[in-house]
Order: C-alpha cells, then structure tokens, then sequence
C-alpha cells in the first residue's frame, strides 16, 4: 500500500502522447526520486525471490528504452546478469528476431542468441504492461533461446487492456494497477 501511494504520486498523466486521444503514463518522476525509484527496484526485484529471499532467477532481461532503467538495477539486486532485449538493428551480433502487430503497424524485438543458454530462468523486467504484446515477443526470444520466462515484473499495468490475459500462464508481478 505504502508503494502503491508512492507510485501514485510520481507518476504523472500526459494527455495526447505520443498521439491524439491517449494517456501516456509518465515514470520520470519516479525515476528522479531517489526513495521512489529505491522502492520500486526492490519491489520489482521480489518477483524473483524464492520463500527464503534467494534470486532464483539465471538472468533478468529489460526492453527497450525505459525497461533498461529498471531491470539493470533489479539485476544487480538478484545477483545476476542483465540482458537487453531492443527494437530491430540495435544489436550487434547474431540475434533472435520476433515481429508482433501493434495498434497500428508492426514492431520487431531482438536479443543475442548467445544471451541465454538452454535452461535459464529468466525475469523479464519492463515499466508498463499495456496489451502485453511487448512481452509476449520478449517470451518468444527467450523460448528460442530455450530459456523460461518465470515471472514478468512491471512498475504498472493498464488493467483495461489485456495484457494480463495475454500472458497465459507466465505470472505477473506488478506493482501498480490502474
Ligand atoms: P504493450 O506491448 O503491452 O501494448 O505496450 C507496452 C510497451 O509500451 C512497454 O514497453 C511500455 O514501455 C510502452 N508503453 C505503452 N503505454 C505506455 C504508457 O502509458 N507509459 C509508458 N511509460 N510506457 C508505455
């Protein structure tokens, strides 16, 4: 409750971005917070705790741009390794390519093929789950790899999308639902 508030009070409403008719939710304020941003790290970093407060995660991978901001930090807190999943052309090695349908066009996510091995546990760390289409990709890759997503962790989901849904079976950890 006390980090739901928290959330509350950084994150602010941007009306009409990136176009006409949407709400963008804003993290910058989160982030700039030095409490906030303490808070939420932690908080995203428990979706990867076993019972007795152990990582049990291989590698912990952020999207492209702002989950980077957050899952570097969460990887440091599991004791792990961090993994950038980006947008096409990004990467400089051979790499896992997945193309998904956004609302309005198509988007393509890549990793390193070398970036998870056949077996890893993996924490898929981003700021918003919206239609889950971001993260859904982000499971492909890892599946090519051979890795298993074990949880997906988010500072906020959008619960009037269905992103949730779209998850499957892949457990969401989010720390503010709107
Ligand atoms: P999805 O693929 O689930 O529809 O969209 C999630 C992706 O879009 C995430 O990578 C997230 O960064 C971005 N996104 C969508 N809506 C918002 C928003 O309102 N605020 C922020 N910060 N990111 C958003």
């Amino acid at each position: 409750q006390e980090l739901h508030d928290r959330i509350d009070q950084l994150i602010r409403d941007v009306e009409d971005f990136p176009k006409p008719g949407i709400v963008f939710k804003d993290i910058s304020p989160l982030l700039a917070d030095h409490d906030g941003f303490t808070a939420v790290v932690n908080g995203l970093a428990a979706a990867a705790l076993d019972e007795a407060g152990e990582p049990r995660v291989d590698k912990v991978l952020g999207i492209e741009a702002r989950g980077f901001i957050l899952a570097a930090p969460v990887a440091l807190r599991l004791r792990t390794g961090f993994v950038p999943v980006r947008k096409a052309g990004k990467l400089p090695g051979p790499t896992h390519a997945v193309s998904y349908a956004l609302e309005y066009g198509e988007a393509t996510l890549e990793m390193h093929q070398d970036a998870i091995e056949p077996g890893d546990k993996v924490l898929v760390v981003d700021d918003v789950l919206a239609t889950g289409g971001t993260v859904n990709a982000t499971k492909e890759l890892v599946e090519a790899c051979g890795g298993e997503v074990i949880a997906v962790a988010v500072l906020m989901d959008l619960s009037f999308l269905p992103g949730r849904e779209a998850l499957g079976e892949t457990p969401l950890h989010s720390l503010y639902t709107i």
